[in-house]
């Protein structure tokens, strides 16, 4: 008579092999909402003024962006990052298409108070 050789236990196998998948998580995937995407409503509720620029330094024209006619033009709700703005820029005095932008806030009004004349 032979005993019966026990269940045979199946112990699990290395399925816990999952270490490696956490090294490359990007932790800082929320900058903020500034950079995330503005948009022309946006901008113009921020107070932000945006200036264009043309990267041909013997032109140099810089130039500030009516905000509230492009948000007429392409909707309050469209993107207005640079990556948006600069492939519909154009310089006007050279003609160039190398052309940047410059996102000011517009947090303190007052530092650059009206001199008080006379
Ligand atoms: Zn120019």
């Amino acid at each position: 008579m032979q005993p019966a050789r026990g269940k045979r236990q199946s112990t699990s196998d290395a399925s816990a092999h999952v270490g490696c998948a956490l090294a490359g998580v990007p932790v800082a995937r929320y900058i903020g909402r500034m950079a995330k995407g503005w948009t022309f409503q946006s901008l113009i509720d921020a107070k932000m003024t945006v200036t264009a620029f043309c990267h041909w330094s013997p032109c140099n024209h810089s130039q500030k962006l009516d905000l509230a006619k492009l948000r007429d033009k392409f909707g309050p709700d469209a993107p207005a990052m640079a990556d948006d703005l600069i492939p519909r820029l154009k310089c006007n005095r050279c003609g160039g298409t190398a052309v940047g932008v410059i996102y000011t806030p517009d947090t303190s009004p007052n530092a650059y108070g009206k001199a008080k004349g006379s």
